[in-house]
């Protein structure tokens, strides 16, 4: 009865793992591919080419997720 527990229970945890793992790694997966930039200083402005400097300061754009540590 015990060996069936802890079985039940690893399973458990294992789909839970298995889905926060799709879902993390769903996130990063398909998106890693479109290179964001943002400014630093302002975030919310975007854009996916880096030539285009920041409309509100001017300042270059840089990678996005350089700015999520
Ligand atoms: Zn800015």
């Amino acid at each position: 009865m015990d060996g069936i527990q802890i079985m039940v229970t690893l399973g458990g945890i294992a789909l839970i793992a298995a889905t926060l793992w799709f879902f993390f790694g769903a996130s990063t997966g398909p998106g890693a591919g479109k290179k964001k930039f943002a400014c630093p200083m302002h975030p919310w402005i975007t854009s996916d080419d880096p030539a285009v400097p920041c409309s509100l300061c001017g300042m270059p754009l840089v990678r996005s997720d350089e700015l999520k540590t």
